[in-house]
């Protein structure tokens, strides 16, 4: 059994990644922003596994170096999750770009220098899917990257997190080279939530199910499981062929519609609040002059974004479960925890 050590442990995927750890029987270790959360994390982890979990945590910011060099030593692996992932876009794009990248620089090198045998880091859909204009390729693959110039096509978070995993791989191609490498590229992660403190994604269902939209925008996305997106990050640190490659963790796009009519039919008490029918585009430019976050929306209208799951498939034998398991699963975890 190896030691890992899983940065940004508080987060929404890390929590299954290592709970997936764990119950494979690996020791853990984490990274947090603050040593205060170990105690509440490791209580969350046991509620969701219904058994006693505990996992140390060290403090670590990706905007400083303090805490990295302990965090990583007597580690086999790294399994690097932190990066910041906000609602809302700052205007500063820097703001995100940075502790991204220099944050994955950070952790790469802390692992280099400890002797760390692979370092499994979760990038994004993000980083294949976005500035491509009228040619973006039709199902996207491990083959294509964002263009993060094109400012039309991406928003602070796009542009960092292919900005963050072009640095990560040009790193491995130089300093970096003795140690292994492997990214994980999700798509919209839904699925359960272990606390009532929700990431970013799971907000899609929130918004839907507390009737925070009348109608849905005519907007969508690739939906996939968390526990699987947790299922890829510990194939893809032990699968041998993984070194050195990209992993689209992804499954069907679906429009905000089609996710609200999963809703509908399996929670028939919350048929109130959830959106009917599709708002229309020129509605929801209207809606945006008294709701300024809604301008994040626009861009994405009528968008499709497809890709391939196929090498995550082949090559670490991945076998996600349906997107409406996820979408089902995020409501209920949801009620269960009375966000909605
Ligand atoms: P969460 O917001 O739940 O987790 C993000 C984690 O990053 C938190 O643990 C947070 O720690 C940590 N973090 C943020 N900023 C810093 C910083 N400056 N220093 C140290 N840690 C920091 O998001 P997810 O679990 O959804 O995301 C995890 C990873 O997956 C991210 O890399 C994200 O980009 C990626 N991803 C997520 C997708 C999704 O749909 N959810 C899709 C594709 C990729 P703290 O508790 O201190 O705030």
């Amino acid at each position: 059994m190896a030691k890992v050590l899983v940065t940004g442990a508080t987060g929404f995927i890390a929590g299954h990644v290592i709970h997936q750890l764990l119950e494979a029987g690996h020791e853990v270790r984490g990274t947090a922003r603050s040593a205060s959360r170990e105690t509440p994390l490791n209580t969350i982890l046991s509620d969701y596994a219904g058994s006693p979990l505990h996992i140390d945590i060290v403090e670590a910011d990706l905007n400083s170096d303090a805490g990295w060099a302990e965090a990583v030593e007597g580690m086999d692996y790294v399994q690097h999750l932190a990066s910041p992932f906000l609602a809302v876009m700052p205007k500063d794009h820097d703001e995100l770009i940075r502790p991204a990248r220099d944050g994955a620089l950070r952790v790469l090198k802390a692992s280099k220098a400890a002797g760390v045998k692979r370092v499994v880091m979760t990038s994004s859909m993000a980083a294949i899917a976005y500035g491509w204009g009228d040619a973006r390729p039709n199902p996207l693959t491990e083959e294509h990257w964002s263009n993060p110039d094109d400012m039309k096509d991406n928003t602070a978070y796009t542009r960092s997190k292919t900005i963050a995993e072009k640095a990560a791989w040009d790193y491995m191609a130089g300093e970096g080279a003795g140690m292994e490498l492997s990214v994980i590229n999700p798509s919209a992660v839904l699925g359960p939530a272990m606390s009532a403190d929700v990431s970013t994604s799971l907000q899609i269902i929130t918004q839907l199910m507390t009737g925070k939209a009348p109608a849905s925008p005519r907007v969508g996305f690739c939906v996939v499981d968390v526990r699987d997106v947790a299922d890829a990050h510990v194939k893809a640190m032990t699968v041998p062929e993984a070194a050195g490659e990209r992993f689209l963790a992804s499954g069907r796009f679906m429009w905000m519609s089609e996710v609200a009519d999963v809703l509908r039919e399996k929670f028939p008490d919350y048929q109130k609040k959830l959106p009917k029918g599709e708002l229309p585009d020129w509605l929801l430019k209207v809606l945006t002059l008294v709701n300024p976050p809604l301008k994040a929306v626009v861009p994405e209208l009528g968008r499709e974004r497809h890709c391939s799951n196929e090498k995550a498939r082949r090559v670490l034998g991945w076998t996600p479960r349906t997107e409406e398991e996820a979408i089902i699963e995020s409501a209920q975890t949801l009620i269960d925890l009375n966000v909605v």
